[in-house]
């Protein structure tokens, strides 16, 4: 007899870990690792949130109706090829759940999101990744690891934790290189803080095709990490598939209705990307007199790169800590010579400006 055994690729994963809010012994501490907003949510969205604590013996509705018509109503798309889910970590499992499985190839960019290959493994498939140029996806690299095995490419645009992004032409040149039948996944967590004319997060690749999804999530711009929130435009046959795959109630009321709210304030969305667009500036500038090197970020994040290598970014975080500011490491990205900041307050990111030329001295 022996214990339940786990399918095959479980136990290679590496969990998952979030980014720290805690230093032992430091009491003002700014939790700048998990790309959160430092302007918090939509006071609307808080209201709308407490509104929901007489329902909690009710189940949510399971066809996230007004949640689907405010977001299609927002970003102009079809309410029925909109799906929501707890998270949009919950679309990326729900994803390689429904369309990889062992023996199968799941293919990425090689500093891509760590839940690309975590939910590939999960299903058994082997997780593939492509050489980046300059910390940028490369098409070209990506569709040379394409093989008869690959059922997925993941394609975060932009990219955490690096920042960057790739063209609307280069995403369209990417689609139409994959063979038909490669299901590409676009995740646009990041959408709302790009400021490029040239960034598209490939709506147009789901309207005119049956292969490609684009997720985006309520956790960033908006400030509803703690409901988990996410969402996808798909196609009707995916959604046929990833509704059947989904709990029945996997968002739950407080949720939804903080979702819908959030969206309705658009003043806050505003804020919130103005901040970002006069604070990322900033502290790239900053960060670079220093004498670090600051990989140019269209999102609301950095990744900083110590110019000495691993021990010198070690030292930094250490340092950073002990004065109560958490960035996040990056050696399971296989950046350990760097630390990705999130974008935070005025009064936060100077802290880290101060700390980082003590630090660099
Ligand atoms: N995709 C990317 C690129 C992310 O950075 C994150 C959050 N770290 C997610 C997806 C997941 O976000 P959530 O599950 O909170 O929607």
């Amino acid at each position: 007899m022996t214990a339940p055994k786990p399918n095959a690729g479980i136990l290679d994963i590496t969990p998952y870990k979030g980014g720290e809010a805690a230093v032992e012994g430091v009491s003002d501490v700014r939790k700048l690792s998990s790309n959160e907003t430092p302007l918090g949510p939509s006071p609307k969205a808080i209201a709308a949130y407490m509104a929901m604590a007489d329902e909690l013996h009710r189940y949510p509705d399971g066809a996230q109706d007004m949640l689907r018509q405010a977001i299609a109503k927002h970003h102009g798309l079809p309410a029925d090829n909109i799906i929501c889910s707890n998270g949009s970590d919950e679309l990326i499992a729900l994803i390689c759940n429904a369309y990889c499985g062992p023996g199968d190839e799941v293919l990425y960019s090689r500093h891509g999101f760590l839940m690309y290959p975590i939910a590939a493994k999960a299903r058994g498939a082997t997780p593939v990744t492509a050489d980046e140029t300059n910390l940028t996806t490369n098409v070209d690299a990506l569709l040379a690891k394409v093989s008869p095995r690959t059922r997925i490419v993941f394609l975060a645009n932009p990219n955490n934790p690096t920042g960057t992004y790739i063209s609307a032409a280069d995403l369209r040149r990417l689609r139409e290189g994959l063979p038909y039948g490669v299901l590409l996944v676009v995740d646009a967590a990041y959408a709302e803080y790009v400021k490029r004319n040239d960034y598209s997060s490939g709506e147009e690749l789901v309207r005119e095709r049956d292969d490609t999804i684009v997720t985006h999530t309520f956790s960033k711009i908006y400030g509803l990490a703690a409901l988990r929130l996410g969402w996808a435009y798909a196609p009707d046959n995916i959604i046929a598939v990833l509704n059947r795959m989904r709990g029945p109630f996997n968002v739950n009321s407080p949720a939804q209705a903080a979702g819908v709210a959030a969206l309705g304030d658009v003043a806050h969305t505003d804020k919130a990307r103005a901040h970002n667009d006069a604070e990322l500036p900033r502290l790239t500038k900053g960060l670079e007199k220093l004498g670090l090197a600051v990989v140019p970020s269209v999102g609301n994040f950095l990744l900083l790169r110590f110019p000495k290598g691993v021990e010198q970014a070690q030292a930094a975080d250490k340092f950073l800590r002990g004065r109560g500011l958490i960035l996040r490491a990056m050696a399971g990205y296989g950046l350990a010579e760097s630390l990705r900041l999130t974008i935070g307050t005025v009064e936060e990111n100077d802290r880290v400006l101060a700390a980082l030329a003590d630090f660099m001295k």
